[in-house]
């Protein structure tokens, strides 16, 4: 018996995972879950081969994306569930992140030459092997470098959002962001508030359009997730749970399926897509 029934927050080698979407759906199925959300960073490009995948192994694969935005300078992750992977706004939205982050990708390399930490950004891009271009990437290069111990270290020292290398990506607002995802029919949920503190942010993204918070999530304590349990309650939020799971990328860890929801959870994330009148493409096995 599984311990959760679903994982809605997985990323794969369409973005800065390591697994392909079909092995991701495989591990899933392996672990007991009957549900997952792919959420790869600025793309949809993985989610066809896991539906397919799923249809299979008996897994439902919901069309996830996780998108970014800032508030203020504090960079938000936003996940949309159900979203329309046709979606022309979708489709130009991670069109313009994907080419901005290539060249974000390339400052970041200036700054780790300053730095005195250099990386080959030919590695780099030959490690995102044709998908969306990510830190992570970058970290994996620092590591082959020899530059820093761990994934982690790479993150502490250079790459974390407030850190000397880090660039931001395209600079938009969390409204511009959640329209994008409700233009594709999807329910907008803010991605881990717990991580960088912002749980402070959740009643303007509310008031933004934002219909839910990842309650249960691999870098939650136990205290943090119960103060979201009573936010969601309180405010009238979607409550969701996911790994954040990139297969093999960050030191060893957080592993698929071992955060998420159970049946019970499960259920209401599953109502309120079927509830959505204007995703027509949601259609209930
Ligand atoms: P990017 O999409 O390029 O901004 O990279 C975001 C990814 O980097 C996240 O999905 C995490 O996997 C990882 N990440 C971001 N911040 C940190 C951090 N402080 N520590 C560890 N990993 C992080
Ligand atoms: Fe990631
Ligand atoms: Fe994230
Ligand atoms: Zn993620």
């Amino acid at each position: 018996m599984a311990r959760y029934h679903a994982d809605l927050h997985l990323h794969s080698t369409a973005s800065d995972g390591t697994d392909a979407p079909a092995d991701v759906v495989r591990r899933a199925a392996a672990k007991g879950l009957r549900a997952m959300a792919l959420t790869d960073h600025d793309t949809v490009a993985g989610i066809a081969e896991a539906q397919a995948a799923g249809a299979e192994l008996g897994v439902e694969v919901i069309a996830g994306v996780e998108l970014t935005c800032y508030a203020g300078k504090r960079e938000v992750h936003m996940l949309g569930y159900g979203v329309n992977p046709r979606s022309k706004a979708l489709r130009v939205h991670c069109e313009r992140f994907q080419t901005a982050r290539i060249g974000r990708a390339r400052e970041i390399g200036k700054r780790l030459a300053a730095a005195g930490a250099p990386i080959n950004m030919d590695q780099v891009m030959a490690s995102a092997d044709g998908g969306v271009v990510g830190r992570p990437h970058i970290a994996k290069a620092l590591l082959a470098a020899g530059h820093v111990a761990s994934w982690q270290e790479a993150f502490d020292r250079f790459l974390a959002d407030n850190a000397p290398a880090n660039v931001p990506k395209l600079l938009i607002t969390p409204r511009q962001c959640i329209d994008v995802i409700r233009e594709a029919g999807g329910i907008a949920v803010m991605a881990h508030p717990g991580l960088n503190n912002q749980l402070d942010l959740i009643p303007l993204l509310r008031e933004a359009g934002c219909e839910g918070i990842e309650v249960w999530h691999s870098n939650h304590d136990e205290h943090t997730t119960y103060r979201l349990q009573v936010m969601a309650l309180e405010q009238g939020l979607l409550a969701t749970g996911g790994s954040d799971c990139h297969g093999e990328m960050k030191d060893g860890g957080p592993l698929l399926g071992d955060w998420g929801l159970g049946k019970a959870g499960w259920e209401k994330v599953e109502k309120a897509l079927r509830d959505r009148k204007d995703t027509p493409h949601y259609a209930r096995r």
